[in-house]
């Protein structure tokens, strides 16, 4: 047996210094070191020797592998090393750090969309969707704006044909709603609006949510409490609040809503122009006219309505004065969020 042993170790010796490539040495790895392999063969014999040369011959095949081993092992290595400087990329270093694959985000402004809706939901409000290709029946008649009334020109409206728009506002779904439902009702409509207008405050396309609510005695004390509570919890602040006399041919009366500057506490600053204010949405009870258009008795029933572009928000939020950033697809820009 200790010839075979000695046999074997010269053999492997010259049979490992002829290895060229890992395919070599993988078939050297199996005939030699393998577990069915030469030397795990003879060590079955190892049983049948007599006892007294048991310890020997141990020792002898135990030495004879080790060193195998280590063999096999530098030779791993400078084929590897071999590879690698020949850069035909085979190798794999096991010892470099993984890639971590890249997570995607929600879009500030979705982001942003998806906290307004979460806190009208908490008041009760249920959401609704529409169509963003609209007739103007909804976009502007049901909305007490006829044709030729001096309101349409505000909108810049993108048209499709002479009575199919792209929504200028998400008020459509107002009309929509009050269309097939009868109050009390409770609902937003979150959305995209166009209309043709750019520059450093405006964008073709942007997001709306256009609010109402309809019921008995709903008054404009409702509807300050409404809109109170919600930039309460959309700036995570008690803000000031402040009701200015406006128009929409949609409400009477109306009132554009400003919110103490989030930037300066109404101190004043360049993003309030020094006047402490800034102007977030527009709001008023809902016009007797468009109750009559949808079959409501307006002696019955009253409601109020208000809406706000989410862009604005989550300018204000995040202190951004150039609305077309969110619309660049720069990276470095949406990550922050
Ligand atoms: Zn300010």
């Amino acid at each position: 047996m200790e010839q075979e042993l000695n046999t074997l170790q010269t053999l492997a010796k010259d049979e490992l210094n002829a290895v060229t490539d890992s395919a070599q040495l993988e078939d050297f790895r199996i005939r030699f070191l393998g577990r069915k392999g030469e030397f795990s063969s003879i060590m079955k014999g190892l049983g049948k020797v007599p006892k007294e040369d048991k310890p020997r011959l141990g020792q002898l095949a135990n030495n004879i592998k080790k060193e195998l081993e280590s063999l096999f092992d530098k030779k791993k290595i400078s084929l590897n090393a071999d590879s690698s400087a020949s850069g035909n990329g085979s190798s794999i270093d096991l010892t470099l750090p993984g890639r971590k694959p890249e997570t995607g985000k929600l879009h500030p402004v979705t982001q942003i969309m998806n906290e307004v809706c979460a806190i009208f939901e908490s008041l009760g409000f249920s959401v609704a969707e529409g169509p963003d290709v609209e007739h103007d029946h909804y976009n502007f008649e049901a909305l007490n704006i006829p044709a030729h009334h001096p309101a349409r020109d505000m909108h810049d409206t993108f048209y499709v044909s002479d009575s199919i728009l792209l929504r200028t506002h998400t008020s459509p779904m107002q009309a929509r709603i009050m269309e097939t439902q009868q109050p009390p009702l409770r609902v937003i409509a979150p959305g995209k609006v166009y209309r043709c207008d750019s520059d450093i405050t405006h964008t073709p396309m942007f997001h709306q949510v256009e609010g109402f609510l309809v019921d008995k005695n709903v008054s404009f004390a409702d509807l300050k409490g409404v809109l109170t509570i919600f930039t309460q919890k959309m700036f995570d602040k008690k803000l000031e609040l402040r009701f200015r006399p406006s128009f929409f041919p949609f409400t009477e009366p109306s009132a554009e809503v400003d919110i103490a500057c989030v930037m300066c506490n109404g101190k004043g600053c360049r993003v309030c122009k020094q006047t402490g204010w800034l102007e977030i949405l527009g709001s008023g009870m809902i016009d007797p006219e468009v109750f009559k258009k949808v079959g409501y008795n307006p002696e019955v029933y009253s409601g109020f309505a208000f809406g706000l572009g989410i862009e604005r928000i989550a300018m204000l939020k995040y202190g951004i004065d150039d609305i077309r950033l969110y619309y660049e697809n720069d990276l470095r820009f949406l990550s922050q969020f």
